[in-house]
């Protein structure tokens, strides 16, 4: 994982039609999960060709042969749809957005960064974390009569294929390995590891996977434990879930970790309960939005598919209107504004009620919905859009945060 080693050599590739923006982004994040030996893949500003990188001992051949196939089936996405703002709210801080928050609150120890996608806070961090998960989770309260629950960090492989997250996410997921229940094994890891200056991982076969997956999404989790029931008045959840996301080399700071914070909001009824509750989160938002003071946007959106499947399943979603994002300015490494997505309003028709048999009204598969508000990227966010000087805080939050 030597990102300075010269060794990298380049190739470029025409790309099979042009693209845009929003697909040549995708394309580089989807990058890093096209093989082993590719470092990373650039798209030109004129969108039709790709730089390569890829790593010493490739064999060159099949290097171009999946990039091809890769970039064949990214350009296949359609961009263009409209994209619907919902909510647009503007802060009333006037001073300039920061750069550099993930250095500037390692360097105040107010953040410790573990270089895997994984951060341990304290202070200001951990008490505008506590804030945003407070004060998101009481809104909820008071517009849903949210029920407040509680759900494990690991989830098993069943219900992550029942909520259809291997077919459209498979890149993403973390499974948990153990060694295998044998005398033998154990005491030869144990024996390896007690000597050793670094970890020694059990050879291969004696690690078995038994289907136990960290969970890649808050909501999936409740589904189970709605088998059975029937809505015939709508119900809203809420909780904070642990959420781990396999993001390879493309973790970033708070921005994109491995593991991180979301404060969820799952409701459940037939069609008009959950229409009628998204709808409702659009003014929750915003309030939150201006409880932070922060500019802040609600619009349509789709998610980032693995790429086999990304095409079809994005048109389906922006066709229908299924995905909004809560996107909130903030500044890329070269210093522009950049859109950063910090939650999601998500319909789901009523896939979860029919896969995991819960009913509403008529005894029909009940619809589902949820909201997923990532605490990290609110945390980001927040110092972007305020820095550190505490006088640009709206008071509310500074005598929280910084007392
Ligand atoms: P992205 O396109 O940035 O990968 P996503 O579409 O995968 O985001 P969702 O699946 O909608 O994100 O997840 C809900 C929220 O969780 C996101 O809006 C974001 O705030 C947060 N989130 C997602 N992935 C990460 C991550 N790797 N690190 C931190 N927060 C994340
Ligand atoms: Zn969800
Ligand atoms: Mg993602």
């Amino acid at each position: 994982m030597n990102t300075h080693n010269h060794n990298f050599s380049e190739f470029v590739v025409d790309l099979p039609r042009e693209v845009d923006r929003e697909v040549a982004g995708d394309i580089e994040k989807e990058s890093v999960f096209v093989s082993p030996f590719i470092e990373r893949i650039h798209v030109s500003q004129d969108g039709r060709s790709a730089r390569v990188v890829v790593r010493p001992g490739a064999d060159l051949e099949e290097t171009r042969e999946k990039t091809n196939r890769f970039l064949g089936v990214m350009v296949r996405q359609i961009t263009g749809f409209e994209i619907k703002v919902f909510v647009d709210t503007k802060r009333k801080d006037t001073g300039p957005y920061y750069a550099g928050v993930n250095d500037e609150l390692v360097k105040r120890g107010w953040m410790h960064d573990y270089g895997k996608g994984q951060v341990a806070y304290s202070g200001p961090v951990l008490k505008l974390a506590k804030l945003i998960n407070d004060k998101s989770g009481e809104l909820y309260s008071s517009a849903f009569a949210a029920k407040e629950a509680h759900f494990p960090a690991m989830i098993d492989a069943d219900t992550l294929h029942k909520c259809g997250y291997f077919d459209s996410h498979p890149n993403a997921v973390t499974f948990v390995g153990n060694v295998i229940e044998d005398f033998d094994a154990i005491e030869e890891f144990r024996r390896a590891n007690s000597c050793s200056e670094g970890a020694l991982m059990p050879q291969q076969d004696h690690i078995h996977i038994d289907g136990m997956c960290l969970n890649p999404a808050a909501c999936f989790p409740c589904y189970p434990t709605l088998a059975g029931q029937s809505f015939d008045e709508g119900q809203c959840y809420t909780w904070l879930g642990r959420v781990f996301r396999y993001e390879s080399r493309n973790i970033n700071g708070l921005d994109r970790l491995y593991e991180f914070n979301v404060r969820e909001l799952v409701f459940v009824g037939d069609e008009d309960f959950v229409r009628s509750v998204r709808a409702k989160a659009l003014p929750v938002v915003e309030q939150l939005a201006s409880f932070f003071d922060i500019d802040c946007q609600v619009q349509t959106a789709t998610d980032p598919f693995f790429a086999t499947v990304s095409a079809a399943k994005k048109f389906w979603q922006a066709s229908q209107e299924v995905k909004n994002e809560i996107k909130i300015p903030a500044l890329g490494n070269d210093g522009s504004v950049k859109q950063r997505a910090c939650g999601s309003i998500n319909l789901h028709g009523n896939f979860f009620g029919k896969r995991f048999g819960f009913t509403c009204k008529n005894g029909e598969p009940a619809q589902t919905g949820c909201v997923g508000l990532g605490i990290e990227r609110w945390v980001l966010a927040a110092f972007t859009q305020h820095g550190f000087d505490e006088m640009r805080w709206p008071e509310a939050v500074r005598n929280v945060i910084f007392t």
